[in-house]
């Protein structure tokens, strides 16, 4: 089996350069012409010398998975079907805004945690995305946008905040962080990359120490009771230590907050009362709320708040000094919306199908 290069950041690439005979500097050239070029044909790395192409293209290759199909919903939001197996599909967005572009990556197939309210949660857990199929994500977006090194930026910003918990999937996710980092290859800041997590405790500690990027934690419940419920790990690693890492983490963190996503769901975890216990909470941590309205699935079983709700709710926890954004639902025609991803290519096929059919 050749080598897939789009698994290794630089110092993987390096090792195995050197392993191979090659020079560090030839390792950097390679990191651009992959990731700035999205190129995945050695032959056309022109300024690659002829014998280390020869070389490569005997052991290795620079496989990103395959695309399945492409969705652009009205409001410019675009979604991208990434193939990861018979039957699987990752999905990853790309969303538009003035001032930015973000990307929402994925990081598994399904996820193990079963949040009661994630679509994803529901599908169960199939297997962790290799490195080459995380960064994959980010190549074949840059390539489908027509981004360049020379070229503006377009995607300005990552998050990992599609299928699965990217801290059960830790060495993979750092490796694909680090190519999002480095500037042979994405050269993003590390402000604008952010690790979204439901509080995987030790992880958290670990990226503290190995790969501080912008931290999400998706907290949506103000109590232990209610968070089992919602986010089972919570059972695990209950608030009071999710609480204490946070803080940790902002010792090393490149910002100088954590950002709370919490889900509204319609009498569930939207009254005064909730608010109150969220102020009191998250007292000690430097942080930002974004509140994300429930985005519905079939057989989802909640309500999305009303936005009268969602408002109070943002306004009580203003009151009290927090800063607080509500989530602009995005992509929701073309289900690319929070929560909405689900990856299965079957059905996408039939609904695409279908949708040939009453075409025609
Ligand atoms: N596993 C990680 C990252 C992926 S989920 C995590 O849980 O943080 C990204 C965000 O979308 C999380 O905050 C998640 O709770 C939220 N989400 C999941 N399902 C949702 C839904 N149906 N509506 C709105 N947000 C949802
Ligand atoms: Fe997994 Fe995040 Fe969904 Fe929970 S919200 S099931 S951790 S993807």
């Amino acid at each position: 089996m050749p080598v897939n290069l789009l698994d290794f950041d630089q110092q993987g690439l390096l090792a195995y350069f050197q392993e191979i005979g090659e020079k560090p500097f030839r390792a950097r050239q390679l990191l651009r012409w992959i990731h700035q070029f999205g190129e995945s044909d050695f032959a056309k790395m022109s300024d690659l010398a002829k014998s280390l192409r020869a070389k490569l293209s005997e052991s290795a290759v620079v496989e990103p998975p395959r695309l399945i199909s492409e969705q652009q919903s009205c409001d410019g939001t675009r979604k991208w079907l990434l193939d990861v197996g018979v039957g699987n599909g990752v999905e990853t967005v790309f969303i538009p805004e003035n001032e930015r572009g973000t990307l929402c990556v994925s990081t598994q197939v399904g996820c193990a945690l079963e949040c009661s309210f994630c679509s994803t949660g529901r599908q169960g857990f199939n297997r962790n995305l290799t490195v080459a199929e995380i960064i994959g994500q980010l190549w074949w977006a840059n390539k489908a946008l027509g981004c360049t090194p020379r070229n503006e930026r377009v995607i300005s910003n990552v998050v990992l905040m599609g299928m699965g918990e990217p801290l059960l999937n830790y060495d993979n996710t750092v490796a694909a962080v680090n190519l999002m980092l480095d500037d042979y290859a994405y050269g993003l800041s590390r402000r604008r990359v952010t690790v979204s997590t439901s509080g995987i405790v030790p992880a958290v500690d670990r990226l503290r120490e190995e790969c501080p990027v912008a931290l999400a934690v998706s907290l949506h419940a103000s109590n232990d009771a209610l968070r089992d419920q919602l986010v089972p790990i919570n059972r695990k690693y209950p608030l009071a230590e999710l609480m204490a890492a946070c803080r940790r983490y902002i010792e090393k963190a490149p910002r100088d907050f954590i950002t709370f996503e919490y889900v509204m769901l319609d009498g569930v975890n939207d009254t005064p009362a909730h608010a109150r216990e969220l102020i009191e909470l998250t007292q000690d941590v430097p942080c930002k709320f974004n509140l994300i309205p429930f985005n519905p699935f079939p057989q989802g079983g909640y309500e999305r708040s009303s936005a009268d709700n969602i408002r109070r709710f943002a306004e009580s926890l203003m009151r009290a000094g927090l800063v607080v954004t509500t989530r602009k639902t995005r992509g929701d025609d073309i289900d690319a919306a929070c929560g909405q991803l689900a990856g299965k290519v079957r059905d996408k096929t039939r609904r695409g199908e279908h949708a040939l059919k009453e075409a025609a």
